[in-house]
Parts: structure tokens; sequence; C-alpha cells
């Protein structure tokens, strides 16, 4: 029996309809990124999966109940519930996103001059770690380099790597390893449990304290049962119960498997620990009961939580994406394999050969996507990973040119999906057709979100 979601549509919201014309036009306005395109003029959204997955009446319900007391309200009460029923953490805070956990938790972590090791960091878990002058440093398991591999763990930490860092003259200086479940950076993909073992027999052994970026703990968690020998039998509750008491603590962005359209979660085990962050929390996100955080998004990600681990949904959304990739790899688009939950990661470097490194082959297939169907995307290559001069001019492209389909949870039928589809195979019947790209202005940081660039037609 093919799976099915475990939910029936109520609420819907009618999507833009627009003319090559009219997105021409638009893509121009936005100086060619599309985070400047206006979502008016966007189609099929799969820029990114974070707040924008359908909420469900039982979390609209808890919402509407929402306490919205200053301290101790109801709401936190039902958020730590749900919160420790998963973690286990003795500590755990409310803030307002991802990135403002990554921010509490690394500045009471991470000194000056010290090193932060991951399987990969995201982007703003990279920004927030050298924001406070240490290193973040990606240490990526051999496998994921051949994007083609069907290894079921390519998320994985290189175990190798990070113990002869530990062991080597730079371990002294490393302040804490942060693996990313599922591994947003590295293609989404899982990682194993018996690598998240590893790497806390690891941190104990050299004293550094282990924690994980969950954003995709659920996720993550399907993908073990799925794929690990030994874990079959387990719901994906266990699975994420167990994981959470592999680390120290966590940062999460609830925005993701949460199913909420705001909100995330710092958990640690140390009181010392859980005091740093806590002044730095109420100095700058808010009191520790709610840090940052509307009581109904409490509420949303309390119930949230809950829905996520459903082996019915999960099996339904692993089922999307697979059948997602079949699709687009029929129509001749290599992916990132194997199909992840939250993304396929197209090949645009192959698919693109006639475009070099600094013409951008990732924004350019986003860009056709979006001129091609109005579907918006994230370029994963030398864009956003490339190492510039002043000038703009590429010095480093990226090791590979992806662009992200981001896969909003709950949001987009098969049918949708197969649009995209369509609308792929399209480009790939004639590849040579696709324009490149020149950057025009680009700030310093956090570059691909403020880029404007300059369209080359093909050919010219
Ligand atoms: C989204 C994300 C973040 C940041 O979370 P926000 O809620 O967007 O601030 C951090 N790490 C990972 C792996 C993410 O996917």
């Amino acid at each position: 029996m093919k799976p099915f979601p475990p939910y029936r549509i109520q609420v819907v919201k009618e999507i833009p309809i627009t003319t090559r014309q009219q997105r021409e036009e638009a893509l121009a306005r936005a100086a060619y990124n599309p985070f400047n395109l206006p979502a008016s003029m966007v189609t099929i959204d799969l820029l990114t999966d974070s707040g924008t997955g359908a909420v469900s009446a039982a979390q609209e319900a808890a919402a509407a109940q929402a306490d919205r007391s200053y301290a101790g309200s109801d709401s936190y009460y039902r958020f730590r519930e749900a919160v420790d029923d998963l973690t286990s953490y003795p500590y755990s805070f409310p803030v307002h996103q991802g990135r403002a956990a990554e921010r509490v938790l690394f500045s009471s972590v991470l000194k000056p001059g010290q090193i932060s090791l991951s399987n990969t960091h995201f982007d703003t878990t990279r920004a927030n770690v050298e924001l406070l002058g240490a290193e973040a440093r990606d240490l990526p398991c051999a496998e994921f380099g051949d994007l083609d591999s069907r290894e079921p763990f390519k998320g994985d930490i290189d175990l190798d790597a990070l113990e002869r860092t530990l062991r080597g003259p730079d371990g002294e200086r490393v302040g804490q390893v942060l693996v990313t479940i599922t591994n947003n950076g590295g293609g989404g993909q899982p990682v194993s449990m018996a690598n998240l073992r590893a790497v806390r027999s690891l941190c104990d052994r050299y004293g550094v304290p282990f924690f994980l970026d969950a954003a995709r703990f659920a996720e993550n968690s399907w993908l073990v049962v799925q794929r690990e020998p030994g874990y079959g039998h387990l719901t994906p509750r266990e699975v994420a119960r167990q994981a959470f008491a592999l680390a120290d603590g966590c940062v999460a962005s609830l925005k993701k498997d949460g199913i909420a359209p705001m909100g995330a979660l710092i958990g640690v085990r140390d009181p010392e620990l859980a005091k740093r962050c806590e002044v730095n929390l109420i100095a700058t996100e808010g009191f520790r009961t709610y840090g940052g955080m509307a009581a109904h998004d409490l509420e949303r990600v309390a119930q949230g939580l809950d829905e996520v681990l459903d082996p019915n949904y999960l099996r339904s959304r692993e089922a999307d994406a697979a059948h997602f990739a079949e699709l687009v790899t029929q129509a001749g688009v290599d992916i990132v394999q194997p199909a992840g939950m939250h993304a396929l990661y197209l090949n645009a470097g192959r698919l693109l050969p006639h475009i070099p490194p600094h013409g951008f082959p990732g924004h350019a297939l986003a860009s056709e996507l979006y001129l091609a169907g109005g579907v918006r995307a994230a370029e994963l290559g030398s864009l956003y990973l490339g190492e510039f001069d002043s000038d703009h001019n590429l010095l480093t492209p990226a090791p590979f040119e992806l662009v992200r389909l981001a896969i909003p949870r709950r949001t987009y039928t098969q049918a949708h999906l197969e649009y995209v589809a369509d609308v792929l195979a399209d480009i790939a019947k004639d590849p040579s057709r696709v324009a490149s790209y020149r950057i025009v202005d680009a700030p310093p940081l956090l570059r691909h979100f403020n880029l404007k660039l300059k369209q080359i037609p093909a050919g010219s």
C-alpha cells in the first residue's frame, strides 16, 4: 500500500499563477536574487522548509488557549512537558528561533580562538561561531564527497578526522563538537546512531562538550529506523530520545520539526552552563519561561513536537520526497543520493556543464526554475560557499554546485511536486539555453541573502 498523509486539508491558501513575462520582470527587479522576490510572485516556494509547514487544527486550538503570563505561563509548562518527554535535559529554554539558540548557547560555551567541530555547520550556525571570534570547522565523512553514492548515513561526522583533531595540536582549542541532524548543509543526509555514540565516547575521552543541532531530529530518527541495523523495531520517538540522551545539550530550530511558524529550543545538562545561558537569554531574548516566543507559538510547538513523530506522517513525508526524487532523476537531473526527507539537492554543476563555477550553475538553475515555472529554490554552490576577492571575482569555487528544493511540511501535494518535476524536465531537455550570472554587489557576511546579480544570456 502506498503511504498517504494522515490528515485532510481543511484550510487552504491560494497560490499565485504568473506568466513568464511577469516572472522575468520580477526577477530583474529582484536583482536576480530569489531572496528579493515578493512571495506574491512565487507559485511553488521551495526556498525553505523553515516556518513554512502547515499547522494543524489541533495546533491552532492549542494556540487559541495560550496563556500569555510573563512568568510561568501554562503554555510554558506545556512546552516543557513536550520537550522533557524527548530530551531529558534538566535545563531547557525557549528562544524565538534557531539562530538565537546558537548565539545564546555558543556565547556561553566558546571563547575567541576556540574551534567548533561539526559534520557541517549550517550557515547561521557558522556565522554565530565566527561572530564570537571562534573557528567553525566542518568534518563531513568521506562518503559525503561522492554525491552519487547511496550510503545510508552520509551525514555522519568523519570520526578519524575528529579524533585526529582532538588528539593533535589543535585539540586544546576545541571548544565544542556540534552534530547537525539531519545534515542540512550536507545534502540533508542523516547521521547514524553509531556515529553519535562514537562522538559521545570521543568527547568523553577528550573532555569536550557534545551538542546536537537538532532542527530535523524527527526526520533523522525516522531514517535511522528505516536504515540502521538494530533500530527497525523502535519508534521514531524512542530513537529521538536516545539521540538527545547521547549529547550534553542541543540547539534546535522548531520551525522545522516543531512544525511551527516560529520557535526554537536550547537544552543543556550542566547547571553552570544553564546559568550562563539564562542570563544571556533574559538580557537578549526574554524571561526563561518564554525566551522571545509568543505564548501561542509555545503551544503550537508543544503540539507540533508530538505530531511530527507520528510514524504515518513521517512515512508519508519520506514517500513524497522519494517520489519527487524519482521523477527528477527520470527527467535527467541528478540529485545528491540517497534522497532524504526535507529537500532534494540538484546537481546543477552536472546538468549545466556549459556554465563554469564563476557563472554560478546552481544559481542559474534556480533562476531558470523560477523563470520557467515560478518555482523558488535556493542555490548551494559557489555563490553561497565560494571564496571571492573584493571585486567579487570567484577565487575558490565550492566543491559542488547544488540547488536545494526544500519541501515544506504538509504544505504541497504530490501534484505540486510533480509540477516542479515537469518544469525541471523541460529545462533538462535543452540545458544549454540556461543563462549564467555575474555578481554586481555582495556584502561580506551572509552574502547570499543580499547579493545583486546580472544575467548573462546563454551563448553571449
Ligand atoms: C534552520 C536551521 C538553523 C537556524 O534556525 P532558524 O530557526 O532558521 O534561525 C540552524 N541549524 C540548522 C541545521 C537549520 O536547519
